[in-house]
């Protein structure tokens, strides 16, 4: 993975550089081809980012580094961070979070790569005006999160297959060009080695809900007798 990182970070290292050392001194067209250079080496990133994911998952050694989190709070910093960018795409988001913190045992970072991943794709397949919802509820033992938006959907005959690795849905192509089909199959994999899980529905031309479930820890949790 080191072999595949640095090159990457030293393009958009000197790209970063460039633009900035030019000061001011650079043509329109120069400034957005460095742009255009520092978006394809983010999305090369993401890519790369992907394929060693899945190289772990595979291995078995993708392990988590879990420490207790306020699930809570965790959503409410996630939603402002998507915030302006489903925003500028006069997307409605609207964000139902409870009172209570909700203790989860969670690698936050793989966590929140799972997450931005639903949000990512629930923003990418929502046309302009459309809706997204992001809440959270719980019962005595699991919290559970749902991303539902308003966007294309995916067709019943896709759905067994959605969390497949390189699976792309038929109706997308029109929406993301550059997607890979591998965000499901890691978001899922992430849940499941935190104790949860990651289901779907959806229906085509209505929208789509994914539901990330995980236990709870702490005084809320109620533990099961062993039968
Ligand atoms: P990709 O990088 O292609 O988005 P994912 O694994 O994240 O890969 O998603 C797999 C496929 O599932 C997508 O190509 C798309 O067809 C479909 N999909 C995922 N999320 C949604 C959504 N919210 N609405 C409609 N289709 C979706």
């Amino acid at each position: 993975s080191h072999e595949l990182r640095t090159p990457l970070t030293i393009v958009k290292l000197y790209t970063d550089l460039l633009k900035r050392s030019a000061n001011g001194s650079l043509q329109e067209d120069q400034v957005n081809y460095l742009e255009k250079i520092a978006k394809g080496s983010g999305e090369l990133e993401e890519h790369i980012q992907k394929m060693i994911s899945i190289s772990e998952i595979q291995a078995g050694t993708l392990h988590l580094k879990q420490a207790e989190i306020p699930f809570t709070t965790f959503i409410r910093e996630l939603a402002n961070e998507w915030q302006p960018q489903i925003e500028a795409k006069e997307i409605f988001f609207a964000v139902q979070l409870p009172e209570v913190p909700l203790p989860v045992s969670a690698d936050a970072n793989r966590l929140h790569w799972a997450i931005a991943n639903l949000l990512e794709n629930a923003l990418t397949y929502t046309a302009e005006k459309g809706s997204i919802q992001l809440t959270v509820h719980h019962d005595n033992e699991h919290v559970y999160l749902r991303v539902t938006d308003s966007g294309i959907g995916i067709a019943h005959a896709d759905q067994p297959f959605i969390f497949e690795r390189f699976f792309r849905a038929k109706n997308d192509m029109n929406y993301n060009e550059r997607g890979i089909g591998l965000g499901l199959y890691i978001a899922r994999e992430i849940l499941q080695l935190h104790g949860g899980r990651l289901t779907m529905e959806s229906k085509v031309g209505v929208g789509s809900t994914f539901t990330c479930t995980l236990p709870l820890i702490g005084e809320t949790a109620v533990t099961k007798e062993p039968v």
